[in-house]
């Protein structure tokens, strides 16, 4: 029941201003919603950068990686080579101070020759990259003549990867966006909002989306830290609140005795590494509690976490009651479901999986079994969470690389059972004040150690210029049996560009390849997606093209080579979970990171990270250190876990203050009933932390 001063922000997006299904689809992939994208969700989709058009310094006073717009004469074109696209369509054009290059990948000549004829003057804004003492512009954000330069507003906000979307088309929805939103009363302590002299909460979105500075969009201005308050409270309330509650209901006490376990551990041709059955070890002892379980199993990329996670179910099971274990995707868990289901049959555990794709009878048979409790274990994806979908007696929830999963779900979940324990499993290297703030007051496990017989990786830095070695090589691995994969890198433009990138390379291997090149990318279809890792898994494939689709959790033993291309456009995190894909079996791996130069000292220093170290939590702390510096990097900022707005490295002195004052607030008013409680209540909805709202009514 929200509260009816936000009906206008939760309005499906396709109500604003010129969205219709379509593009209303692709903010909705944009801003990464799991449902309909909502107004809201566009509101908290913040600029990462500003085009000042009043910075025209002239080419040859461009700093090094300034946006700037520059009034030049075009001088000539030079196309792409006729069949070699690698290299880039150049237009050259000058103005008073030096020469610059326009660069333009895979571009439409026509289009080029249309908008930049020979002689006449243009505007261009853009970043200004200095390559070998030569500027240059790679895809400029804007070409226009004098009269459509002269409509443009002179100051316009850049924002994160407009997938497929026209500037023209966000900005108009998004003041459509705020032109909905309704003045809201104020939730912040009121000695803090005058301390802080933060704007309203609307205010502070107005001038977050309509900035008329740079230095507005500071994460540490007055604008940008509102929001990321209002965003970490609303994330400490919601724990505080479901601690509250926690402490309120008992969990029951779940004692196995071993016979699951022991069959499992039989099925393996390895045994556990100390690191796992500690965590087993730790995680049984919460069980056999009756305290309820909110553990947290941290292990860098090929730990063996699932395992883990298998080990608590048979616990559970053994003792009577059921699991659930859930993937952030299909593809996952499917591939889950998989691993699991040979050694569950051993174990004599009945086992389903559930996802969005069962449908009809084959889901009413998985929900009746859930019902009647002769399913043990369900392996799925959130649509586990859904409404309709009863367990007998749930008695443990797995949640695998929980990231992608918000608080709110966790408490859907637990929802679930009277009582049910809650295991997350991530790979992400979360310092422990981290895990606190996205987590709540988790326990931790680590596994610490590889299984035994891992070799390192090798990995290797190398410019795209040698982009032919690097096929040739392949080749000659791959038909001497070697399995590889090959991820293409996230073009800003669009997924769609994205995919394109994918079959693009997938055909140029295939000429050499043949048949042994597969290809999965985030377009295609989940059946096609399946088949398509089904025929790697089995080896009928021996290249596999994707994009960052198998960032996650992907797991082929056999494949021993990693190549990334661009890997100077990838988070470092992001590169580390992909390198992690391979050196899960015996044989030597090796990771080839390609680059196009030059890079910056900063893109330099964080692919030697990679190159010298394996280990997630150091890449984590030095990534955190050079964004510090103030790079960003690629497209993809790995923001903090489960946050929109909030920054780690700039917000967290703002978390401690949330807090306390979360803290506070429970203590003082737990039912959220005074005014000021109230008004937290729409904070809740807002961030959608809402689900915490329903255990202030359940106590
Ligand atoms: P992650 O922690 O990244 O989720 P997985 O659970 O996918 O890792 O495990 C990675 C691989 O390691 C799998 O192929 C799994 O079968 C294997 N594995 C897990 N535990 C061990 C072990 N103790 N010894 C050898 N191999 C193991
Ligand atoms: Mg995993």
């Amino acid at each position: 029941m929200r509260p009816e001063i936000l009906n206008p922000l939760f309005r499906p997006v396709t109500s604003l201003p010129g969205v219709g299904p379509k593009t209303g689809e692709t903010i909705g992939r944009l801003l990464g919603t799991e449902e309909e994208a909502r107004v809201v969700d566009l509101l908290f989709h913040l600029p990462v950068g500003l085009i000042d058009r009043r910075n025209q310094p002239g080419i040859a006073l461009s700093p090094e990686g300034a946006i700037v717009t520059l009034e030049v004469r075009i001088d000539r074109h030079q196309p792409s080579p006729p069949g070699n696209r690698k290299v880039p369509y150049r237009v050259y054009a000058h103005d008073d101070t030096g020469e610059i290059a326009l660069v333009f990948f895979h571009a439409e000549r026509a289009f080029l020759e249309r908008t930049m004829p020979v002689g006449e003057t243009r505007f261009v804004s853009g970043r200004v990259e200095w390559f070998n003492g030569r500027p240059q512009m790679v895809h400029p954000d804007h070409v226009v003549d004098r009269e459509a330069f002269d409509q443009l507003p002179k100051v316009e906000p850049v924002y994160p990867m407009t997938a497929g979307l026209a500037r023209k088309t966000l900005a108009k929805a998004i003041s459509g966006a705020l032109a909905s939103c309704p003045d809201l009363p104020e939730w912040l302590d009121p000695a803090l909002f005058r301390q802080e002299k933060w704007p309203t909460f609307k205010d502070a979105l107005t001038r977050a989306h309509h900035p008329a500075e740079p230095a507005e969009l500071d994460p540490a201005g007055p604008a940008i830290a509102r929001l990321a308050y209002d965003e970490l409270l609303a994330n400490q309330l919601a724990l505080a609140l479901t601690r509250a509650n926690l402490r309120r209901t008992a969990g029951k006490t779940r004692i196995g005795d071993g016979r699951m376990r022991r069959a499992i551990a039989d099925a393996l041709p390895f045994s556990l590494t100390m690191s796992q059955q500690a965590a087993i070890g730790e995680i049984e002892h919460d069980l056999a509690s009756d305290d309820r379980m909110l553990r947290l199993l941290q292990g860098d990329v090929g730990s063996g976490k699932t395992l883990v996670g298998l080990m608590a179910a048979a616990i559970v099971i053994e003792s009577g009651a059921q699991a659930a274990m859930m993937a952030p995707t299909e593809l996952l868990a499917r591939q889950h479901a998989k691993t699991i289901a040979p050694l569950a049959a051993a174990a004599g555990m009945s086992m389903a999986i559930l996802t969005g794709r069962e449908k009809g009878r084959e889901r009413d048979t998985v929900l009746a079994g859930l019902a009647d409790g002769t399913i043990d274990l369900v392996v799925g994806t959130h649509a586990v969470f859904q409404e309709g979908v009863a367990f007998r007696d749930l008695g443990l929830a797995i949640v695998d690389e929980q990231h992608r999963f918000g608080v709110h779900q966790r408490l859907a979940l637990a929802g679930k059972g009277a009582a049910v324990d809650v295991l997350v499993m991530t790979a992400t290297p979360i310092p422990r004040t981290l895990v606190l703030t996205a987590f709540g007051d988790m326990d931790v496990s680590r596994l610490t150690e590889k299984p035994a017989g891992r070799r390192p990786i090798e990995t290797r830095t190398i410019p795209l210029e040698r982009l032919g070695e690097v096929v040739e090589r392949i080749g000659q691995a791959v038909r001497g049996g070697a399995q590889a994969y090959w991820v293409c890198p996230l073009v800003e433009e669009s997924e769609e560009v994205d995919a394109a990138a994918a079959a693009e390379r997938f055909g140029a291997l295939q000429k050499s390849l043949g048949p042994l090149v597969g290809l999965v990318h985030g377009r295609m279809k989940a059946a096609e997606k399946d088949e398509a890792m089904r025929r790697f898994q089995s080896g009928e494939t021996r290249v596999l093209v994707a994009t960052t689709v198998i960032e996650v959790g992907v797991d082929v033993p056999d494949a021993t080579i990693m190549v990334i291309e661009h890997a100077e456009r990838f988070g470092l995190a992001q590169l580390h979970q992909l390198r992690g894909r391979v050196g899960r079996g015996s044989k030597p791996s090796t990771c080839l990171l390609l680059y196009r130069g030059p890079l910056g000292k900063v893109a330099h220093d964080r692919l030697a990270i990679l190159r010298e170290s394996e280990d997630g939590f150091r890449i984590a702390e030095e990534d955190l250190r050079l964004r510090g510096e103030g790079e960003l990097l690629g497209t993809r900022q790995s923001g903090m876990p489960g946050f929109t707005i909030a920054r780690f490295e700039h917000h967290q002195r703002l978390l401690e203050i949330a807090r306390s004052d979360a803290r506070l607030l429970v203590e003082t008013d737990p039912a959220l009933r005074t005014e000021r409680g109230a008004a937290l209540r729409l904070l809740l909805y807002l961030f959608r932390r809402d689900a915490a709202i329903r255990l202030l009514r359940a106590g």
